[in-house]
């Protein structure tokens, strides 16, 4: 419930959010008797969010508004890639006038190209032949074993160990300032993003699924590793947790007082995806004074936001949202891939960036789509990637070129796309590692063959050696790790 001076201090937001009750009544199929009524929300004190996935996405009349043809390809991709929207996403963030191009529509539903032509056969002929549940389960999984679920080596390489031995499937740590943390409440999204790379969790493919349940392993981990600075929260998305779970958490950080503990990090998308989680939720008063614990225990709150166009910066709600979320003394730092088909545009970058600051965040990361999932959807050429960050980032103020990229996560570490440049009148791609598993790897710049088609570290060639500098490390490290 909302005091009397809360309801006067939020009424502009709440105003806001007002819009009035439309009831639109449509023909469900073909058949003019079924009729059903779809409710456009009302964004006002508490909305309430509604998920659309594979089993109801048909009930929408912007999707009714589309052909039988393209409701099915939707359905056949669905039932391979995870797929979720929710009101918001829908009413506020989609232009319905621009279908099938508007990027947020390719977001968060599925498009036909984001399987290959084989694998979309085989789900089509499936679902055309009745196939039953068991079935089509049965193809998904195995269209999705071949989409290198577990990239960058995540199952094998980065899963930590308690000096007693215990496993920590919970936990990532691969570079040495940075662990990042799955609790278990955290694994799902308000919204999924078409691209995401850790699509498998989303799936039910649950033995690849990382989750922890408690924070004390945690707080063990990291009292026992006095190189980590930083725990980032990550998932699915820590922020679909309710307050009263989060703070646990954050509660047994904050009493274990680790003297080098200096940062927490939440990767999020909830201001995307679902701002009223800081506005209006029933605990968002509640996650923004966990927000401020944090700050006020002497911790730097990093809010790690995903934002993939500069339309998911548009509306008053997410506006409002990051100006609550940095009054709890965080810092909101943005970072997206770049991705064909969404924001493969120079013009929108620098526009997203310069908004970004605008709302008081700091532009961190641009990435390059990685190995997993659709990639030959989302994929853009490292070469092509590099002229769009180049040109954007040279049309900002430097106040915005505190972004770095396009970097790629791979398996030996981020690699940063520099430029081309030529060496002994050979044409060179011209790279350096932002973040490396070994950190003597880390801004030392080294050469690979141009070529115009790579679009992952593993497509590049070195210039004169057999092998890059890092590789003979890397096989170490893969060796001491599997032994
Ligand atoms: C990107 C990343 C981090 C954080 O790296 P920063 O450069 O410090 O932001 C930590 N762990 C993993 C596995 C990552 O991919």
């Amino acid at each position: 419930m909302l005091s009397d001076q809360d309801y006067i201090e939020k009424l502009p937001i709440i105003t806001h959010y007002f819009v009035p009750i439309i009831d639109v009544t449509f023909n469900k199929g073909f058949s003019t008797s079924l009729k059903m009524t779809y409710q456009k929300s009302i964004w006002n004190e508490t909305p309430s969010m509604k998920s659309y996935t594979l089993s109801n996405f048909r009930q929408l009349p912007q999707i009714q508004q589309l052909s039988e043809e393209k409701q099915f390809e939707m359905e056949v991709v669905g039932n391979v890639l995870p797929f979720k929207a929710n009101n918001y996403v829908v009413e506020q963030l989609i232009d319905w006038n621009n279908i099938p191009n508007d990027p947020i529509f390719v977001l968060t539903f599925p498009q036909k190209g984001m399987l290959k032509p084989e694998h979309y056969d085989m789900m089509a002929d499936a679902l055309k032949n009745n196939a039953d549940k068991k079935e089509i389960t049965k193809i998904a999984n195995e269209i999705r074993l071949q989409l290198n679920p577990h990239p960058a080596g995540q199952m094998e390489l980065n899963v930590p160990t308690l000096n007693d031995g215990t496993k920590l499937y919970g936990m990532q740590h691969k570079y040495k300032e940075t662990c990042l943390f799955f609790p278990s409440q955290s694994q799902t999204c308000h919204a999924y993003c078409s691209f995401c790379f850790r699509w498998p969790q989303f799936v039910g493919m649950d033995e690849m699924k990382f989750a922890m349940q408690e924070g004390e392993q945690l707080v063990q981990y990291v009292r026992e590793h006095p190189e980590i600075t930083d725990v980032l929260f990550t998932g699915g998305d820590p922020m679909i947790m309710k307050a009263k779970i989060f703070s646990k958490y954050i509660d047994a950080i904050i009493d274990a007082n680790l003297p080098n503990l200096k940062t927490i990090r939440i990767g999020t998308k909830a201001l995307a995806y679902w701002p009223y989680k800081f506005l209006t939720d029933s605990d968002s008063q509640e996650m923004l004074q966990v927000f401020k614990k944090i700050t006020e225990s002497g911790l730097h709150l990093a809010f790690m936001a995903h934002f993939n166009h500069l339309n998911e910066l548009s509306t008053p709600a997410v506006k409002d949202a990051i100006k609550e979320v940095r009054k709890t003394g965080a810092q909101i730092r943005t970072q997206s891939p770049l991705l064909t088909h969404i924001n493969d545009d120079a013009e929108m970058w620098a526009k997203m960036w310069t908004k970004q600051v605008e709302l008081g965040c700091i532009p961190y990361y641009m990435f390059v789509v990685r190995d997993t999932g659709a990639q030959h959807y989302f994929g853009i050429s490292l070469i092509k990637a590099h002229e769009i960050f180049k040109k954007a980032y040279s049309s900002v103020s430097g106040i915005a070129r505190t972004v770095r990229g396009p970097s790629m996560s791979a398996t030996p570490g981020k690699v940063h796309v520099m430029g081309t440049t030529n060496v002994n009148d050979q044409k060179v791609i011209v790279l350096r590692f932002i973040q490396g598993r070994n950190p003597d790897w880390v801004d030392v710049p080294f050469f690979a063959k141009y070529d115009e088609n790579a679009i992952w570290l593993d497509d590049l060639k070195p210039i004169s050696d057999e092998k890059f500098f890092f590789e003979e490390g890397m096989i170490e490290i893969q060796k001491n790790k599997l032994n």
